[in-house]
């Protein structure tokens, strides 16, 4: 599906002006948001924008290029402005058209996903003799995203939650009215966001809130259009049926922005679009490991609180790590050529059952091993030297050539054409089952 995006107005033309703002701004950036979550999170969908930056493109040059280029779909992205009383949300076909259209029907589908997540009043469908509208030769709409002349409309509008809301409202709406794939599930994370937030501590205090109602929550920065955001994580999961029992929950605790990120694994928070990286925080705590793996192999030894330090230290994910070793461990049950007391828990070295890879005196130090294998193929860093190298393989890996877990696949365990989805998986069961360890701890208490 060829899809001509199109944000009104740029360059020498602001748009609608109010409130500080101008409307170029504005729909700029939901439309580029509108391209990402496209781009990231489907196979079919093809994205031509009439300007990416603050530049001036006239109507003609517009609806020319999307002719040229045969696209399926015209959406022009505006916002509105009145006297400081008008406000709320409305789309545009052309007036020419039925009610029983193709692209009437198109616009019933947006008109309906857009406004389920805007939180601004819905003004209606409506018609207009636009110029977007009547010289595109194919299906054509377009939004207008509240008043910048209004003051609850230009709060939001200066909110960059709101505005990825908005853009993953029309995104839903091009879903279903083109009938778009997403990518395969495994590539996909449906992320419940509880709040963005461009002050850490406002973040935490949000996660916080979470918490005191059972829901687990964690902060997780991002850098949004070159700024740096902190956004409140409250789950993941890979079907956004789960996603949005998730998104219920986090509302009826009062969080009514909260709304659900579709993300790419290949462009995920921490990494950028570097994909969802093997450097960063650790947010599970080694008690919420431990306990997950106990809950399939009753005898494991603890290994969590090694995955912690040792992550924090060299930068690496330890909590993904450790579902890492869950998955070449097998829940620390060793069913493959591993041996337990190798303390050998990704494997490092292993190739089959005559070669069964390196050793290591204790589980700290394979843990150890471990991470410093994830730092050599995650950075080209030098190697910081609070502890030795312990190892052994360090300096056979293409340093920096995965710096992300799937991009581990056929490095590290060969073939493995889905290795790095596995441990991901294998990681977001642990976020949910961690989440429920949570709300049992708390019924517990109460
Ligand atoms: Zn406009």
């Amino acid at each position: 599906m060829k899809l001509y995006l199109d944000p009104g107005h740029g360059g020498s033309d602001p748009g609608a002006q109010g409130n500080g703002l101008d409307e170029k701004d504005i729909t700029l950036d939901i439309a580029l948001r509108i391209r990402n979550l496209l781009n990231n999170n489907y196979k079919d969908a093809d994205v031509r924008m009439s300007r990416t930056g603050d530049s001036s493109v006239s109507l003609d040059e517009r609806t020319n290029e999307a002719n040229a280029w045969g696209a399926d779909y015209f959406l022009s992205i505006h916002c509105n402005a009145f006297n400081g009383d008008a406000q709320g949300y409305e789309d545009y076909i052309h007036s020419s058209l039925s009610d029983s259209s193709k692209t009437a029907e198109y616009r019933d589908v947006m008109h309906e996903e857009v406004t389920k997540v805007n939180r601004l009043r819905d003004r209606g469908k409506k018609k207009a003799n636009f110029h977007v509208l009547r010289e595109s030769v194919m299906p054509a709409m377009l939004s207008e995203n509240g008043f910048i002349t209004n003051d609850h409309d230009a709060a939001l509008m200066r909110d960059a939650s709101w505005r990825q809301t908005v853009a993953q409202g029309h995104v839903n709406g091009l879903e279903r009215a083109f009938g778009l794939k997403p990518k395969e599930e495994s590539d996909v994370l449906y992320k419940v966001i509880a709040g963005s937030f461009q002050s850490r501590k406002n973040a935490e205090q949000r996660a916080d809130y979470l918490k005191s109602k059972g829901i687990e929550a964690f902060v997780s920065p991002a850098t949004i259009s070159g700024e740096q955001w902190y956004r409140v994580q409250a789950g993941a999961f890979s079907k956004r049926k789960n996603a949005e029992q998730r998104l219920e929950k986090v509302r009826n605790a009062g969080i009514k922005d909260a709304y659900i990120l579709k993300e790419g694994k290949g462009a995920d928070s921490g990494g950028g679009s570097d994909g969802y990286a093997i450097k960063g925080k650790t947010f599970l705590s080694p008690e919420l490991m431990d306990q997950f793996v106990k809950e399939v192999n009753a005898d494991a030894i603890k290994i969590g609180i090694h995955y912690l330090i040792f992550g924090e230290y060299y930068g690496i994910r330890g909590d993904v790590a450790f579902a890492q070793a869950m998955h070449e461990t097998d829940y620390l049950r060793f069913t493959g050529v591993v041996q337990p007391e190798q303390n050998n828990f990704c494997g490092l070295g292993a190739t089959g059952p005559d070669n069964p890879g390196a050793s290591f005196d204790t589980p700290r130090e394979g843990v150890l091993a471990h991470i410093q294998h994830l730092f050599a193929y995650a950075t080209t860093d030098s190697l910081p030297d609070k502890y030795p190298l312990v190892d052994p393989r360090f300096d056979l890996v293409a340093r920096g050539s995965a710096p992300t877990w799937v991009k581990l696949n056929g490095k590290w365990a060969v073939p493995g054409d889905n290795y790095g989805q596995s441990i991901l998986k294998l990681y977001e069961r642990m976020l949910t089952s961690s989440i429920e360890q949570f709300q049992q701890l708390k019924q517990k208490i109460t």
